[in-house]
């Protein structure tokens, strides 16, 4: 699907719900992530860190949906930053992704600055932006093995 355009009333579906404005989301029934470009755009302010960070975390549910459950941690969300960050670093390790200096800043910026502005930002599902940064720095310094449970 990739990306849709929240303000529009033909934005698409998962499961029968309207996709919503300003989110990103994995969508299990079809098996396929979706963004709004809206939220992407908005986080240029921040600078472009974040519209890794969101495909990276959608990508990790995809993946949270292929792993066992004993892998899977209680905050399913938290994980989720985790590991798309280590996915982040992999694919900087490999020379797929330039990781920049001042990406990492960037994020944390973002996630701060929009914390309960969007969807995607609420800390009541997502954690805190402290939370967030923690387990993205996590994933960051010490892979993918350090976000299972
Ligand atoms: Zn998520």
């Amino acid at each position: 699907m990739g990306a849709y355009d929240g303000r529009s009333p033909d934005r698409p579906a998962c499961s029968g719900y309207r996709m919503q404005p300003y989110n990103a989301s994995y969508c299990m029934t079809q098996d396929l992530i979706a963004w709004d470009i809206n939220l992407m755009r908005m986080s240029y302010t921040y600078g472009d860190g974040l519209v890794y960070q969101v495909i990276s975390h959608e990508w990790s549910h995809a993946v949270q949906n292929r792993m066992p459950y004993r892998h899977l941690a209680r905050q399913i969300e938290l994980q989720a930053d985790c590991m798309g960050a280590a996915a982040l670093a992999g694919a900087s390790r490999d020379g797929t992704l330039v990781w920049e200096k001042g990406d990492s800043q960037e994020i944390a910026a973002t996630l701060r600055g929009l914390s309960g502005d969007t969807p995607w930002t609420n800390p009541a599902d997502h954690g805190s932006a402290a939370e967030r940064i923690g387990a993205f720095n996590t994933g960051l310094r010490s892979g993918v093995w350090a976000c299972l449970a």
